[in-house]
């Protein structure tokens, strides 16, 4: 606190990321990356980006990115909007479409950055509680409200909503904008880019932090309706004019057009998740359905923070959340085949 500080700043309640251990060698299951790497045409494209054009500044608008995206989604590159991971591009969405006067609802369970930006944007919310099982009820939703937002699948619970339940909720609030968070959608979900043409009010956001591996490049992106990707070039152009350098740019767009190698790493990455949910049922965990490329599990005779903290003195890091309804669970990230294998022989020990 200092008497130099806009006034707002002392209330503020930052996100606090997952740990990025300096140790190398540690078993890294906390925060989602993908263990694969990111495609070599991808890291071809940024070497090559890596000469004397980077005394430019790069393209402002990151058209050929944008151009990459609507192709790969199959959508027009007006439909789409790019920023510095998909962080950034929630935070704009929140600051340009979601202050309204009337609360924003998020499940009670969810990304936690979600009411770091309501914090930030003075954003009233409401969280709705998930049913017994950990699953969004879409009916819950239907009330009055200045927008809706939840991942899918969602976090930290890796369950999924299919495509029909997210229209119910398009339909009961179609005065308000719904953004679905598809951070880990690639990893057995469909889509619901694919209700865009349909749904003015339906803004859906990616990252290529996790399935495509890009976590360090920082890319995120959003698709809607042009008039919904207007509000965020306007947020955009009044904040930061470069928020994708060239390197990403250019790794983004080629990780994009990388099909063939985005394939196989998601395949491998859900074949080990499913070598892993039934490693941990063997130890007796209890394993929620998960789509995503982490399972969120707890012990029926073990304390998670306990879990966590023994599995660290291993050279395991998992995350472990303190809020009160899921502090006996764990999210586990799925790392490749050795990793998985390490967590598992680091549980069975204890
Ligand atoms: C990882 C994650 C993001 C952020 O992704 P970046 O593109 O790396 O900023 C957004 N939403 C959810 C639910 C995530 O898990």
């Amino acid at each position: 606190m200092s008497k130099f500080w806009s006034p707002f700043v002392k209330d503020l309640v930052p996100y606090v990321p997952g740990e990025q251990p300096k140790l190398a060698r540690l078993v890294k299951l906390n925060t989602n990356e993908n263990p694969y790497g990111p495609s070599p045409k991808a890291i071809a494209a940024m070497q090559a980006e890596l000469n004397d054009s980077l005394r430019l500044y790069p393209d402002p608008n990151g058209d050929r990115l944008k151009q990459a995206g609507a192709d790969y989604y199959g959508v027009q590159s007006s439909q789409v909007f790019v920023g510095n991971g998909s962080d950034e591009v929630l935070a704009h969405a929140f600051h340009g479409l979601f202050q309204h006067g009337k609360p924003l609802l998020f499940p009670d369970v969810t990304y936690s950055f979600y009411p770091v930006y309501c914090g930030l944007y003075g954003i009233a919310f409401e969280t709705i509680e998930l049913d017994q099982q950990f699953q969004i009820r879409v009916e819950d939703y239907a009330r009055p409200n200045g927008g809706i937002i939840f991942p899918n699948p969602n976090a930290p619970t890796g369950c999924l909503l299919p495509l029909e339940a997210i229209e119910r909720l398009l339909q009961a609030s179609p005065d308000s904008v719904v953004l679905v968070d598809e951070a880990y959608i690639d990893f057995g979900g469909q889509s619901a880019i694919a209700l865009v043409d349909r749904y003015p009010n339906l803004l859906v956001t990616q990252t290529l932090s996790k399935s495509r591996s890009l976590a360090g490049l920082r890319v995120g992106l959003a698709v809607g309706h042009p008039e919904l990707i207007e509000a965020l070039e306007r947020i955009k152009n009044s904040f930061n004019s470069y928020p994708l350098d060239r390197l990403a740019i250019a790794g983004a767009a080629a990780a994009f057009e990388d099909r063939a190698y985005f394939d196989k790493t998601c395949a491998a990455v859900i074949d080990s998740r499913d070598a892993v949910v039934a490693g941990l049922q063997r130890l007796g965990f209890e394993v929620l359905p998960s789509a995503a490329n982490f399972v969120f599990v707890r012990h029926p005779q073990h304390e998670a923070a306990e879990l966590a903290a023994r599995l660290r003195e291993q050279g395991v890091i998992v995350r472990h959340f303190k809020q009160a309804r899921i502090a006996q669970f764990l999210r586990i990230t799925i790392g490749a085949p050795e990793q998985n294998r390490a967590l598992l022989d680091a549980l069975n020990a204890l």
